[in-house]
């Protein structure tokens, strides 16, 4: 009998080149990287997971070892679990706290957090998990609530539950002035009806991971003028033809669509790690051959950002890696103030 054979890349090809539009300038110019959408506990435990032993026995030594050298400069990582993982988040954030705490165990990156319940666990949300919420949210490295919202496609919990938590962390968010990471999945009408009826017109709001209509986007973004949609490695994905329907929708200003915002990229980037890989990245890592990784991270947006470029570019702009970097790193400061 054959020994299975085993397909994983080695843990050293997740530490990446740098992207190949960017080599003629030294790092120092490099537009710097803001993942505003990371599960990094679950990243962590993924690596963990496929590599053991892996090489980084910590989450901050995986981090100093995925990012280093990649100009990432912030992160926002997501608590979206219930109950709420109090013994976890509490000390990865603390260690955020100081100056001194985020260069020794961070290697100088940013690192925020935002906290809510998620549609799929909508059928645990209770009054304790809510305080725990609420006492988060005070965290000097909270930067919002979420994600919350609705989930139509895996209906993880009965939908009327859904829009019942989904409303009632809204509430609490609102009252408190809290920016707002929101996940919607299938559910257009739902999220659209309960956004506009609950969040004030000028509230910040990142509809993350977007896969759903060009339609809806304009319709939110239109009535919303501090909405951005979160952009992840699934535009590559020939699956979804939504997202690059809204990037060139959007530098694309008709008078039905954005008219008030020509030629304004109202995106931000994220990973939604550790899933959701950028498929353009394995142009750049031949020495694999073939073979895919098993995470994603903070360091691949710029594969991202290159796809976004060129589907911009098909609506007739002049986009590149930098430019898309440094317009949804100015987004990502806009909505979560990082
Ligand atoms: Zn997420």
């Amino acid at each position: 009998m054959g020994k299975k054979k085993n397909t994983t890349p080695g843990e050293e090809h997740l530490v990446l080149p740098t992207h190949p539009s960017r080599l003629e300038r030294p790092e120092t110019e490099h537009e710097p990287t803001v993942d505003t959408h990371t599960h990094l506990l679950s990243t962590y435990n993924s690596y963990q997971a496929t590599y053991k032993p892996g090489k980084h026995q910590t989450i901050w030594e995986f981090v100093r070892g995925m990012y280093h050298g990649r100009r990432v400069e912030a992160i926002v990582d997501v608590w979206c679990e219930a109950p709420v993982m109090k013994a976890q988040w509490k000390e990865i954030a603390d260690s955020a706290l100081t100056t001194e705490g985020r260069e020794k165990d961070w290697g100088g990156i940013e690192y925020w957090f935002v906290m809510g319940v998620h549609p799929h666990e909508a059928k645990n949300y209770n009054d304790a998990i809510e305080k725990d919420i609420l006492e988060a949210m005070k965290h000097a490295r909270c930067v919002g609530w979420g994600e919350i919202g609705l989930d139509y496609h895996y209906d993880n919990s009965p939908r009327e539950l859904q829009q019942e938590v989904f409303t009632r962390q809204l509430r609490h968010a609102i009252r408190l002035g809290k920016p707002l990471t929101i996940h919607t999945r299938e559910a257009e009408e739902d999220t659209e009806r309960i956004l506009k009826a609950e969040v004030p017109k000028d509230h910040r709001i990142h509809i993350h991971c977007y896969t759903d209509s060009p339609e809806w986007a304009a319709r939110m973004l239109e009535h919303f003028p501090n909405l951005f949609i979160g952009v992840t490695g699934v535009i590559t994905y020939s699956s979804n033809l939504n997202t690059s329907a809204v990037v060139r929708q959007m530098v694309t200003p008709t008078p039905a669509v954005n008219a008030a915002v020509p030629e304004s990229l109202r995106i931000v980037l994220e990973t939604d790690a550790p899933f959701m890989i950028p498929g353009n990245l394995y142009t750049s890592l031949p020495e694999i051959k073939g073979r895919r990784l098993p995470l994603c991270h903070t360091a691949m947006l710029p594969w991202t950002a290159e796809f976004v470029a060129r589907v911009a570019n098909e609506a007739g702009g002049s986009w590149d890696v930098e430019r898309v970097m440094k317009v949804s790193r100015e987004n990502a400061r806009k909505m979560y103030g990082i």
